[in-house]
C-alpha cells in the first residue's frame, strides 16, 4: 500500500504536471466508485485543478467549488490516462480536462476498495472520511504524540498503523520505525511515555523523510519492493544497524518485522499474541 511519502510525492508530481488544466469532464467508472451523492461533481466542470494536496493516505484534487478526496488503499493508481478508452482495465474514475488530458483511478485486483469523495472545501476535513484521521505524520510533535500514546494504550506497532491515531503510516513505515527507535513492534504506547514519544517522533520524521527523498527521485509511483528500509519485508537478512539477523512475527493478521538486538533486547518474539514473551 503506497503511505506518506508515495502519496506526498505523487500529489507533488500532479500538481507539477496538471495545476492550471480545466476539469472538462468527471466520470465514474464503476457503481462503488464515488461515495458520495453531494456536492454533485460537475460542480467543478470548468475549473482548473489549483494544486494536488494530501492529508495522511489520501490525495486531494482540489478545484475551487469542490476537493475530490481519492483513495489508492491496496492497489490503486491515479494516473495520465494515455488511451481514454470507454472500459480500461480496473477503471473506477477519470477525470478529462480540456487540454485533451486525463487522469484515471485504477485499481488492481477485485477488492474494489479505492474511491472517490466529492467534497466542499470549507467542510472537507470536518467530515468524512478526513475528519476521523489523526496528527499528521510529518507534523506531529512529541508532546501531541505523547498525549495520543496515552489516549490509545495499545501495541506500538498497531498504533502507528491506525489512521485515527497518526496518519500517513502503513505496515513498512511502523515496522521502519519501530526498528529506527529501537523500540519493540509490541511495546506498549501506555507506558512510553514523554521519553518514547520523542523517540518515535523523530523516527516517524526520519523513516518519513527518507521514503520522499527516494520517491521524489521518481518519474511514478515506486513499487513497495524498491523503497529503502532497513528491515521491512527483509527477514534473514542481516540488520543495517547492528548485523542481527532481521525475524517477522505474525500479529492480527499482518507479518511484522524487526530486528530482536536493536528492538527487543535480543528476544525473539512469539506469534501467539498472548504470549508472555510480548512485551
Ligand atoms: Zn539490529
Amino acid at each position: 500500500m503506497p503511505e506518506l511519502p508515495e502519496v506526498q510525492a505523487h500529489a507533488e508530481r500532479l500538481t507539477k504536471s496538471y495545476a492550471g488544466s480545466r476539469l472538462a469532464r468527471f466520470q465514474p467508472l464503476t457503481f462503488t466508485a464515488l461515495k458520495t451523492a453531494v456536492p454533485p461533481p460537475d460542480q467543478a466542470l470548468g475549473h482548473p485543478l489549483e494544486h494536488v494536496g494530501r492529508r495522511g493516505k489520501y490525495l486531494l484534487l482540489e478545484f475551487a467549488p469542490l476537493t475530490f478526496v481519492v483513495h489508492l488503499m491496496q492497489g490503486g493508481r491515479l494516473k495520465e490516462d494515455e488511451k481514454q478508452s470507454a472500459k480500461p482495465r480496473g477503471g473506477q474514475a477519470r477525470w478529462r480536462f480540456d487540454d485533451g488530458r486525463a487522469l484515471l483511478l485504477t485499481e488492481a485486483g477485485t477488492e474494489r476498495k479505492a474511491g472517490v469523495w466529492c467534497m466542499e472545501p470549507a467542510v472537507l476535513l470536518t467530515s468524512p472520511p478526513l475528519d476521523s484521521l489523526g496528527p499528521e505524520a510529518m507534523d506531529v510533535t512529541a508532546e501531541q504524540l505523547a498525549a495520543v500514546f496515552a489516549e490509545h494504550p495499545m501495541r506500538l506497532h498497531g498504533f502507528l498503523r491506525d489512521q485515527h491515531c497518526i496518519a500517513g503510516l502503513g505496515r513498512r513505515l511502523a515496522n521502519e520505525v519501530c526498528h529506527r527507535a529501537k523500540l519493540s513492534p509490541f511495546a506498549s504506547t501506555g507506558k512510553l511515555g514523554a521519553d518514547g514519544a520523542e523517540r518515535v517522533v523523530a523516527a516517524i520524521h526520519d523513516a518519513v523523510e527518507e521514503g520522499l527523498i527516494y520517491e521524489r527521485t521518481r518519474a511514478g509511483m515506486s513499487s513497495s519492493a524498491d523503497r529503502p528500509g532497513g528491515v521491512h519485508k527483509r527477514t534473514g537478512e542481516a540488520c543495517p544497524v547492528c548485523g542481527d539477523t532481521i525475524r517477522e512475527v505474525e500479529y492480527s493478521s499482518y507479518t511484522v518485522h524487526y530486528c530482536p538486538t536493536c528492538q527487543t533486547a535480543g528476544k525473539v518474539l512469539a506469534d501467539n499474541t498472548t504470549s508472555r514473551f510480548l512485551k
